[in-house]
């Protein structure tokens, strides 16, 4: 690992101070279940650490009039466990529930799930974002089983976040503060395709820090279902997020939307549609996974992911409606 100074801010606009304005210069150290991995790999080497785990104001969960206020710093553990979260937002509690090691839910934080980099073998083993050579994806025609079945690139690793798709479902919004101020930014927009290797594939600016997650009051009926090789080290090779809107048995409105199938979590129009105004039965989720797949382009060796999402997509309904109102 390279050598680097390290930081202890106490508040957020302490630690702001302290990032830069180009990536690479300085990174967030939040549980560290991932940067610190990426710093032993040589993939990041940053001058600077801005350990922002001494920031109170980044902790704790608050039932609010408007939702839910996450604190970036809540580990996945409190998320799972948390009575609120589990009693209006079943979802967001199965994803973080679902993170099969202990160590990593009590370590790994909401912001920290959000940021973290693509698990996929080609950035990991640095050959870069995009995975190119000459030009030229090294993708399509090599070891992609694990890789995305949505979208044509530039970038074919998925998106690792778990709360992600849950979160999107939710129509969640995250707070970004930066040294000029604050913005939010819908989930749905804050993942986003890379266009080149220096891009990154959150929209995070390299001086902003995520510090708050912000939950709509929720009404629906929610569930995250995820299809897993092993109930070990591992990430979901394919999942689903559902948040319905009821009416009696009713659909009235859906969100649908898949996650580590590609490089952002995708919302399914065609699943949603498929929903609206009808009951959810066995027929219907089906019918909804196979819309939600319709668009799917598998690579050469990821084909059985097109199932496995669309098998998600089934469960995490049937779920849904299963959950108390
Ligand atoms: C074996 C294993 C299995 C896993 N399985 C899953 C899984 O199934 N599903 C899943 O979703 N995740 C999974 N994870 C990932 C895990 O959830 C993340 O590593 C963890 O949530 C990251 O949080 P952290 O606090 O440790 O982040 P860190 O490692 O501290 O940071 C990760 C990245 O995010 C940046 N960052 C962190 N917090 C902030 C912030 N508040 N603002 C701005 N930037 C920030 C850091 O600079 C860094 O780039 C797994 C990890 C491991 C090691």
């Amino acid at each position: 690992m390279q050598t680097f100074e390290y930081a202890n801010p106490a508040t957020v606009q302490e630690a702001v101070g302290l990032l830069a304005a180009k990536w690479g210069q300085a990174d967030v150290l939040a549980g560290g279940t991932d940067l610190i991995s990426l710093m032993k790999d040589h993939l990041h080497t940053p001058k600077r650490v801005v350990n922002i785990k001494g920031i109170k104001e980044m902790e704790g969960i608050q039932k609010t009039a408007d939702g839910l206020r996450i604190g970036a710093l809540v580990t996945m553990d409190e998320l799972a466990k948390n009575a609120d979260v589990r009693a209006g937002y079943k979802s967001l509690a199965d994803a973080a529930a679902g993170i099969p090691s202990p160590q990593i839910r009590h370590m790994g934080t909401a912001g920290g799930d959000l940021c973290q980099r693509p698990r996929c073998w080609y950035y990991r083993g640095g050959f870069g974002l995009m995975a190119m050579k000459d030009g030229k994806s090294l993708v399509p025609d090599g070891e992609n089983k694990y890789h995305a079945i949505f979208g044509e690139g530039p970038a074919y690793f998925v998106s690792a976040s778990s709360l992600g798709p849950a979160l999107v479902a939710l129509g969640a919004k995250v707070k970004l503060v930066s040294p000029k101020g604050t913005r939010e930014v819908q989930v749905a927009k804050f993942f986003v395709m890379p266009k080149d290797e220096n891009a990154r594939e959150i929209a995070l600016q390299p001086n902003e820090i995520l510090t708050e997650i912000i939950v709509p009051a929720a009404t629906v009926k929610s569930a995250t279902y995820e299809v897993r090789q092993k109930e070990a080290l591992d990430w979901p090779l394919a999942a689903a997020s559902v948040a319905l809107t009821m009416n009696g048995n009713t659909v009235t409105a859906a969100k649908v939307v898949l996650g580590h199938v590609a490089a952002t979590p995708i919302e399914s129009a065609q699943a949603e549609a498929a929903l609206k105004g009808k009951a959810v039965t066995a027929a219907t989720a089906e019918a909804a996974g196979k819309a939600a797949v319709s668009g799917a382009q598998p690579l050469s060796q990821n084909v059985y992911k097109v199932t496995l999402a669309k098998v998600a997509v089934k469960r995490a309904l049937l779920d849904a409606v299963r959950t108390k109102a």
